[in-house]
Order: structure tokens, then sequence, then C-alpha cells
């Protein structure tokens, strides 16, 4: 889950009034103004005019942010905001570095449903197009459940679920990144409802998306929070759909969960490749833990700031089996919204190179915002 609390607040805060958006149905002069300018960091323009990659390529160089550091691996970034309006977000996520992004298609907190009109599909294509940006996913809205007992819920949930696919679509987005349900009354029952509503709407939407099941932490009724339980979900799907689904493996959720990436991290992919297989895996959610191993806790933080630590992330940036997996940040942005990302990626990519520490100077250094001493 991308994280909540102040940082998410914010975001979202960030995020009310979009643009020329269809659905908004305001007038421009109505909306609160944002407490931030509505994108802060300098967008680049001049400087975005790089050689674009083809589809799913990744650049030898994602030269196109003054922030970047050249880095031949998987597409790497992190959740952007689509303040403004969705083609906002790939220009977002060459400010801070990034060859890949995630997005909301929505308001992530509401149940209110759109789907976007030519112009923004238009748009956002050609703003992607224009960037290094090799991955894109979205994430679904915080309030589906479809492994809900609750008729009403379910259906709304499985209403919502099908908004998003078919929002992902659209864009051409490579993925849907999709949280497990609650099961509240039973376990086995959520887990064949979960499935059921999958089936429901990939038999109904059909597109280049895939869904990836994203592995929770395990706080209350969700499911999905074991790798067996994940693997369980999916086995309910008839083939023709598995090819379309995938998982999404979040370091701080599974790290809450109890898989020990930081003293057991060759065990950890061990058994993931034994009980879910690397192929199913579409993406990586890098983000360390405010909570301890095994807490059921999601609560996310900087890289090497948390629960987990730079070790861990040193072996997933050099890890072979996850090196062509695309991998985004859901780590609290801080006031600016760009400077933790840019920090984070440059660590991280820093990690890739077999560098023990980032370099320091630059716009990107890492401001620790958190430990911070005055000199
Ligand atoms: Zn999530
Ligand atoms: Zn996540």
């Amino acid at each position: 889950m991308v994280p909540r609390k102040r940082a998410a607040a914010k975001k979202h805060a960030a995020k009310k009034p979009a643009g020329k958006s269809v659905a908004a149905k305001k007038p421009a002069a109505k909306k609160p103004a944002a407490k931030r300018p509505a994108f802060s960091g300098t967008r680049p323009t001049s400087t975005r005019a790089v050689s674009v990659p083809k589809p799913g390529t990744v650049p030898a160089s994602a030269g196109a942010s003054p922030y970047d550091i050249p880095y031949t691996g998987a597409p790497l970034g992190a959740h952007v905001s689509t303040s403004g309006g969705v083609a906002t977000a790939p220009p977002r996520g060459v400010d801070i570095g990034a060859t890949a992004i995630q997005l909301f298609t929505k308001q992530a907190n509401q149940w209110k449903e759109r789907l976007f009109d030519e112009a923004e599909v238009a748009a956002f294509r050609q703003a992607l197009a224009a960037t290094p940006v090799a991955f894109t996913n979205a994430h679904d809205s915080y309030l589906i459940n479809l492994a809900s007992p609750n008729p009403d819920l379910r259906a709304k949930s499985i209403t919502s679920f099908e908004y998003e696919m078919r929002r992902g679509n659209a864009l051409g987005l490579d993925a849907v990144v999709s949280h497990p349900g609650n099961f509240m009354d039973d376990r086995a029952s959520g887990i064949a409802r979960n499935a059921d509503a999958i089936i429901d709407v990939l038999e109904r939407v059909t597109g280049p998306t895939r869904l990836l099941m994203e592995l929770t932490a395990g706080q209350g009724t969700v499911i999905g929070s074991t790798f067996e339980e994940m693997a369980a979900l999916l086995a309910r799907l008839p083939a023709a759909l598995q090819v379309r689904v995938g998982v999404c493996l979040d370091t701080a959720h599974v790290f809450a969960a109890g898989y020990d990436l930081v003293n057991d991290f060759d065990g950890v992919m061990a058994r993931f490749g034994d009980v879910l297989g690397f192929h199913r895996l579409g993406m990586l959610h890098l983000n360390d833990s405010k909570a301890p191993l095994g807490s059921k806790k999601d609560r996310h933080e900087l890289i090497g700031a948390g629960f987990i630590g730079d070790g861990a992330f040193r072996r997933i940036m050099t890890e072979p089996r996850l090196a062509a997996i695309p991998k985004s940040l859901e780590t609290p942005k801080g006031d600016d919204l760009v400077s933790n990302d840019r920090a984070m990626l440059r660590k991280l990519r820093a990690f890739a190179r077999g560098e023990r520490a980032p370099e320091r100077a630059g716009p990107g250094a890492m401001p620790a915002p958190r430990h911070r001493i005055r000199t």
C-alpha cells in the first residue's frame, strides 16, 4: 500500500482538483488551492528531448532528468501524483529520475468512478512517449474489497475494480496492482469470493494491462500475506486468465508478514520461487518498513531508515532473478514531493552498481529528514 499518514494525506489533498479532468465537475475557480505549487519540481522541457526508447525497453542512460543516474537495469521509479491530470504523471516521473511510474487513476479513497476521455488518453500517451519511462502501472482504490461477504460492498467493489481495469487498459498501462481483500467471515470463502470477482471482471474487460495481485502485510483478515495463500488465490483462476495475472511483491508487506529479508534473503527468494514462481512476479514495491518483522503492520519507510535496512535492498538490486522486474518506491514523499524520491532512486541505483553508499552531493542528495542534525 502506498504510504498513508502524513505524506499520503498530503498527496491526496494535492491530488484533489484534477485540472480539466472530465469527472471534475466543479469549476476551476472553486478548487481549493493546494498548499504547495501543483508541481514543485522543475519540469524538464528541452532536457526531456532525449532519444525515446522503444516501448518495453530500458534506456542505457535514462538521461532525461538532471537527477538521474545512468542505469541499465529494469525500470525503476516511484508512485507519482496525477494532480492536474493523468498526463502530468510521466513528466513527474522524469523529474525524480524514474523509468517506472505508479499512479492512481482516480481518487483512491473515494468510490466515485470515471473513465478517461480520448483527449486525456492521448495526452497521457503522448507525455509518456516523450519520456524514458518504460513501465507504468496503476494502484487500485483502497476501498475495494473483492473478498467481502457483504453482497453490497462486494458488488460495489467489483464495479470499482472493473473501472480500474478499464482505465488501465485505456491508458495502455503495463499493470494494475490490486490488494487482495479482507475475508471478514471465513478465509477459504473469502479467497473464493476474491478469485470469482477477478474472473468476473477479467472475462468482461480485456486489453494489454496485466493484473498484479499484491502480497499483503497480513493485518486483520486480509488475504494474501503468505506466498501459499496467494498461490491458492491464483490457482482458482482458469488457465486462460492466469497468463493475465501476476504478483506484486511489496518488500515492506512481506517483511511485516514474517518473511525475513534481512537475515534470510536467500530463503525468502527460494520460497517465492518454489511457491509462486518468478514467472509470476510482475513488479516489486520497494519500501522499507517502520514496523518490525512479523508485525503484520503496513507502514512504509524510506529505504535504509526502517527495520529492513540497506542490506536487503542491496541484495534486491543485485539479485539476478529480480534484475528484469520493474520496481517502484512507495516511500514517504516529504514536503517537496521530489527530494526523497530522487535520493531513494539514486541510492538504489548505487546499490545496483555495487556501491555501498550513493553519491552525496547534488540536488538529489539524501535529506534524511527524520534524523537530520543541523551543522
Ligand atoms: Zn499496495
Ligand atoms: Zn505496495
